[in-house]
């Protein structure tokens, strides 16, 4: 599984972000909530385009 995931916001924002983050991940222009933390990973909620190194 990669460590960092690439996740798009629907602003169209696209967002390197960590693949099982310790807190809620906001999009960096329009603060939409891109990703929750679950026990095994990240729960998105922005469109996943591709894993990232
Ligand atoms: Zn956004």
């Amino acid at each position: 599984m990669a460590k960092f995931i690439v996740v798009k916001c629907k602003c169209g924002n696209e967002q390197k972000i960590f693949a099982a983050p310790a807190m809620n991940v906001q999009c960096r222009v329009c603060n939409e909530l891109l990703a929750q933390p679950t026990g095994g990973g990240a729960a998105l909620l922005g469109k996943h385009i591709k894993d990232a190194e």
